[in-house]
């Protein structure tokens, strides 16, 4: 395509949904495909959702009961690493060439409900895309979900997962139980009745202390949000953050880079007749970055021209107003291959380590064109949560998957840290095991637990051997 045409189709008309790769009709149209991409690949091994880790070698097992992988946890020797839907970009899973990745498939669906508590017994290995109907066949929802649902509920809630609202905690915050084999290859229940003092420890543990076969949720009635969309000036979004916080159940923003805006998205609980829906907009969804991209490409050395660009296509990009099922609008798809950092960061200096970042891509890196996230996360009190401290801002920076990234660590880690942040665990970051400790209190209780459940390491690989200082 000629440049002309190129921006020529920068209408942009459909940037609020394709930036977001939000498919308003509610199916994940990333679903199925983003599976696959984190299955294992033709060589019989098993490569992340971005491919920014090496493909690994390891056999991929996938036992079909809670026996199965009983007897494989105490016949086998090796790693043994359980996987979700590959959706990490730390080196969780690689079990090396050697050991196993165990993908919990077969441990799925709703296996008992409580409809007065409204909790449920889920399979650990169910994605959230697939619960989430389920769920709401029951009249029940999860109370929150981050921007896709096709993680595994063991997978998004070891990392705890998150999505934003001032009053809503991560997912791991809402484990009422669970249930997981051990290291050693030994069933053990957390929750109320069972080692009920040792279930914060347990909500968020990398697949550390065990693997997860069956988790309690607290869940919320079924429910419908009104989802508003529009851009405004980055000024005034960074000066009205605090108040929309408070103002809506889910309010978050992305900021387009080069352009001084940002698209503003907010979440209310309503009543209301749900709205129908386009039936194009899956088709749109890669529209909008790829329109950022070209802008990027052509323009990436004329910040002022790209400015103006951006600036005139927002300006008549329509404002979406949708009222759906909670599950519908809150996660979306990315069919957008990227590569991700984000660290949640006290909500007092949160918004000035945004502009600094802001500041010095737009300085430095004119090859970045995806929106920055900031999204806003309850505390919570599990012992390895990033909300264990208190309410969290977190800011993400993403670069297009075939980019490179190195800055990441380099530039902007560095504004993360010295402004008291912590990583999200699935994401990319460069911490040591040292710093990891100096980050969280109860690290050396968590690690104490850990060998105690897993004395032979079994559940650990390179990367989660040097986070706990584990030396066999
Ligand atoms: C496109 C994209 C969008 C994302 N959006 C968000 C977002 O909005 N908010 C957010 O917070 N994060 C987000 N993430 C990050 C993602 O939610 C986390 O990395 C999450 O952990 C991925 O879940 P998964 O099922 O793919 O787990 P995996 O990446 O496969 O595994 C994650 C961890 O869970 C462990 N695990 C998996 N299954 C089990 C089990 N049965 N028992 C014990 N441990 C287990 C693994 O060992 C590993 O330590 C996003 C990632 C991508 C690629």
């Amino acid at each position: 395509m000629q440049r002309r045409q190129i921006l020529k189709t920068l209408g942009l008309s459909a940037l609020a949904s394709s930036i977001l790769g939000q498919s308003v009709s509610g199916q994940s149209v990333l679903g199925e495909w983003a599976q696959a991409a984190s299955a294992p690949v033709a060589s019989g091994g098993w490569q992340n959702w971005s491919k920014s880790l090496a493909p690994s070698k390891a056999d991929v097992e996938t036992p079909q009961t809670t026996a199965d992988l009983i007897r494989l946890l105490q016949t086998t020797k090796g790693a043994v690493r359980p996987v979700g839907s590959g959706h990490s970009w730390t080196p969780l899973v690689p079990a090396g060439d050697d050991g196993k990745i165990v993908r919990l498939d077969a441990f799925n669906g709703v296996r008992s409900l409580d409809k007065t508590k409204q909790t449920a017994w889920l399979g650990a290995g169910a994605r959230l895309k697939d619960l989430s109907p389920a769920l709401a066949e029951q009249g029940l929802a999860f109370r929150n979900l981050g921007d896709i649902d096709v993680q595994s509920l063991a997978g998004a809630t070891s990392t705890a997962t998150h999505g934003t609202g001032k009053n809503l905690p991560c997912l791991a915050a809402e484990i009422k139980g669970l249930k997981l084999i051990t290291g050693a290859g030994e069933e053990m229940e957390f929750s109320a009745n069972s080692n009920a003092n040792l279930l914060p420890a347990a909500q968020v543990a990398l697949g550390t202390l065990g693997v997860l076969t069956e988790i309690e949720m607290q869940l919320v009635p079924r429910h419908k949000l009104h989802r508003r969309v529009r851009f405004m000036p980055y000024p005034q979004v960074l000066a009205e953050a605090e108040n929309m916080w408070q103002a809506h159940r889910n309010f978050e923003f992305f900021y387009i880079p080069f352009s001084g805006t940002a698209m503003v998205i907010t979440h209310d609980e309503t009543d209301a007749p749900e709205t129908p829906r386009a039936t194009n907009e899956s088709d749109e969804s890669d529209d909008g970055v790829m329109q950022l991209k070209a802008l990027r490409d052509y323009l990436g050395w004329f910040p002022f021209l790209r400015k103006r660009l951006l600036g005139a296509a927002i300006a008549n990009a329509p404002e979406e107003n949708i009222i759906g099922e909670s599950w519908q609008l809150l996660a979306s798809a990315r069919n957008v291959h990227f590569n991700e950092m984000e660290y949640h960061l006290p909500p007092e200096v949160a918004l000035d380590v945004l502009d600094e970042v802001r500041d010095l891509i737009e300085r430095e890196h004119p090859d970045v064109f995806f929106p920055f996230e900031c999204r806003m996360t309850a505390a919570d009190t599990a012992w390895l949560s990033p909300f264990n401290a208190g309410p969290r801002v977190s800011v993400a920076v993403h670069t297009h998957a075939p980019d490179a990234y190195d800055f990441l660590f380099t530039k902007i880690e560095p504004i993360f840290q010295r402004a008291g942040g912590r990583p999200h665990w699935g994401k990319l970051n460069s911490l040591s095991g040292a710093q990891v400790r100096a980050l969280y209190p109860k690290f050396d209780d968590f690690a104490k637990l850990r060998s105690e459940l897993d004395p032979d390491n079994r559940l650990l690989n390179p990367y989660l051997r040097e986070l706990f200082g584990a030396t066999s």
